[in-house]
């Protein structure tokens, strides 16, 4: 039977670690701010912000919540991350995607300060990830090197396979993997004989939005899974990337959905909030 990755538990270990930082940082003078700005009121947006603020309660960051309605047309949003950029007492800022389709996403995040932008979305902070220079990195994929670290699994010299490679999840997860000294490989739709691709790898990364895709004909014997997506079935239960009862079996390691991937992103984001402190000094 496979070791089960537990995401609750290691996102709860990390966010307690995040806790002393922040009380830390608050004996020392600095409160850490985080501003998060949520445009119109897309349900699923609504929870990820609801779970963010409660997160940072948790951890004792303080939240500046700004609610603004669909119309907000895109120069008054850029001006408030502009205002928001220059405040000192402001560290992280961080605005929910996607925005109404009125607004450029790509104009918003190359407004964020870099040194603010604790998604790790700008080009900026990409580059850095890149030439391996210190900056933000995107927090789902931060959370599985986490992930992968505190469960023992040796990622030095594995042969890694991302299936996915989008700018939030695969394209920074492979750069990761390749700072930790894995051998990477990125599928992606247009790869050929996928099947057999993934099946190289000792680790594996689901994050192809598409449920229940990868079962055990894409897995070695052993291998390492680590499912990122999450979709809900037509019983309205959560289920990832991976079919998880066909490939739990000849797996060595796997994360669960929910409790695997999902918990870390916001624990990570969390971590991001603290490292801004020291990143803007
Ligand atoms: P995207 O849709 O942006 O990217 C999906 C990637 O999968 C693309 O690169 C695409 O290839 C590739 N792909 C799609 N179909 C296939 C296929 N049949 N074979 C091979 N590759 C394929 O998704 P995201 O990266 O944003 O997210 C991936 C999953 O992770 C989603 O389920 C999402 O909900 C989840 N997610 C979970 C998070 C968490 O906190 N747990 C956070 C973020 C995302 P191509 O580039 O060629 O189109």
């Amino acid at each position: 039977m496979a070791v089960l990755i537990d995401g609750k538990k290691i996102s709860t270990q990390i966010k307690d670690e995040c806790k002393e930082k922040a009380a830390a940082l608050k004996v020392a003078g600095t409160e850490v701010t985080l501003a998060v700005i949520q445009v119109g009121n897309d349900p699923a947006s609504s929870v990820y912000v609801r779970n963010k603020k409660k997160a940072c309660e948790y951890i004792g960051i303080r939240s500046l919540a700004y609610e603004l309605p669909e119309e907000t047309t895109e120069t008054e949003l850029l001006d408030l991350i502009k205002e928001l950029n220059g405040r000192s007492d402001v560290h992280g800022i961080l605005v929910q995607l996607p925005v109404p389709k009125h607004i450029d996403a790509d104009k918003v995040i190359l407004t964020i300060a870099p040194e603010k932008d604790v998604d790790g979305f700008h080009p900026m902070n990409v580059g850095a990830l890149c030439t391996g220079e210190k900056g933000f990195v995107s927090c789902t994929p931060a959370g599985i090197i986490q992930l992968l670290k505190r469960s023992g699994v040796e990622i030095d010299g594995k042969e890694c396979v991302v299936i996915g490679r989008s700018n939030i999840v695969g394209k920074p997860m492979s750069l990761l993997l390749l700072r930790e000294n894995a051998t990477v490989t990125i599928a992606h739709s247009h790869t050929a004989h996928l099947k057999e691709v993934a099946k190289r790898a000792d680790i594996l990364i689901a994050a192809v939005g598409k449920p229940k895709m990868i079962n055990h004909e894409y897995i070695k014997q052993g291998a390492v899974v680590i499912d990122v997506g999450i979709h809900r079935n037509a019983e309205n239960k959560l289920c990832g990337d991976v079919d998880f009862d066909d490939v739990e079996p000849i797996c060595s390691a796997i994360t669960p959905v929910p409790g695997g991937v999902g918990p870390m992103t916001i624990a990570m984001l969390m971590h991001n909030c603290l490292e801004s402190v020291s990143l803007q000094k």
